[in-house]
Formats: structure tokens, sequence, C-alpha cells
């Protein structure tokens, strides 16, 4: 078994509902149990501008999948989801990145791991915090980079994917 961490974006067509259905996609997944879920942010977006805001959380999974097998679930996760790549860090219905796996470093073509932008992205490290990662990266807890990002445009919606449910549910 290896543990793994997936990060969950979404900002189109009903991001909340985008993430919930990742997340029963992630649930159902042949030889993979998730055992962790963050906190459920919203997020100003990075790249192009003129997007709507983000849905964000991470989740982490115990998987006997190898990390490029797993890559593949979530790419067609993805696809299930009419995800469609045009413009790079555009909108999107979903995107599930693998931000670590197993304490492995990974640089092939397809897969770098730890994904390298974890440490400039709040909304990727305060959900690791909310799920009690203390990982070193570059030489820096993720309390420290934490410090170093601005968190003003970054929310909390729901404490789990459940309380995320009953909102959107209400809705
Ligand atoms: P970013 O990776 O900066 O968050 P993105 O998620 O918008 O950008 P995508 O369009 O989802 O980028 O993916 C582009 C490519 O990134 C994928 O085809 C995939 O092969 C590659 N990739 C490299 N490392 C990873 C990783 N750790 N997790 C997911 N995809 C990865
Ligand atoms: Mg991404
Ligand atoms: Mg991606």
């Amino acid at each position: 078994m290896k543990l793994s961490y997936i990060a969950f974006g979404s900002n189109l067509n009903y991001p909340a509902l985008q993430l919930l259905k990742a997340f029963h996609a992630l649930s159902v997944l042949t030889s993979t149990t998730i055992i962790g879920e963050s906190k459920i942010y919203c997020s100003e977006p990075i790249g192009p501008a003129g997007q709507d805001n983000y849905y964000n959380a991470v989740v982490s999974i115990q998987t006997t999948l190898s990390a490029h097998e797993l890559l593949d679930c979530l790419q067609s996760i993805e696809l299930q989801q009419d995800r469609v790549r045009s413009v790079k860090w555009g909108p999107r219905t979903v995107d599930l990145d693998i931000l670590w796996y197993d304490d492995r470093v990974i640089q092939t073509e397809r897969l770098t791991i730890p994904h390298q932008e974890i440490m400039h992205r709040s909304f990727v490290v305060y959900p690791l915090l909310s799920l009690d990662v203390n990982w070193v990266l570059s030489g820096e807890s993720l309390q420290e980079i934490a410090r170093t990002l601005d968190a003003n445009s970054l929310f909390v919606i729901a404490e789990n994917f459940k309380d995320l449910a009953q909102i959107v549910s209400e809705s």
C-alpha cells in the first residue's frame, strides 16, 4: 500500500458538484481507499484573468496502483467530467493532481512528484495543513511555506465533503 495525496480543483459547471463527483469516483477507484480529506476551500484563480473562483480540496488515499496508473485513473475521472485542456491554468470542470506518492521523487515526461507548484499555492498548502500534513519541501516546513503565501483570498466553505454535499443539497 502506498500513501498518496491528491489535489482537487474546479471552477466550471457547478464546482461543488464537480468536487463531489470526483470524490465519489476516487472513492470507488480500484485498489484505492480514501483515508483523509481536507476542508473544502474557495480560492481566487491563478493563471488567465477573468475566471471564476475555484473550489479546492486535498484528499489522502492508500493505493496499490503505481503512480503512473494512478495518474491514468485521475485523468480518466477528469475526462468523465468533461475536462477540456485549452489554455494553461484556464477554467476547468475538474483538475486532479498527484501532490505526493509514497515519499517518492518521480520525474518523467508525464509525472513530477512531489507536484512542483505545491509551495506556491495557498489553495494546496492550507488544505494540507488542515489534514495535519507535515512535509518539508526544499528545507521548509508547510507551516513556514504557509507564512510566505497570501491566504487573503482563501475561504473555507465546508469542513469536509459530507458537509459540502449537505450545502449543495440545501441550495
Ligand atoms: P498544474 O500541474 O500546474 O497544476 P494543471 O493541473 O492545470 O497544471 P493539467 O492540464 O491538469 O495541468 O496537466 C498537464 C500535465 O501535467 C498532465 O498531462 C500530466 O501528465 C502532467 N503532470 C505532471 N506531474 C503531474 C502530477 N503530479 N499530477 C498530475 N499531473 C501531472
Ligand atoms: Mg493543477
Ligand atoms: Mg492537473
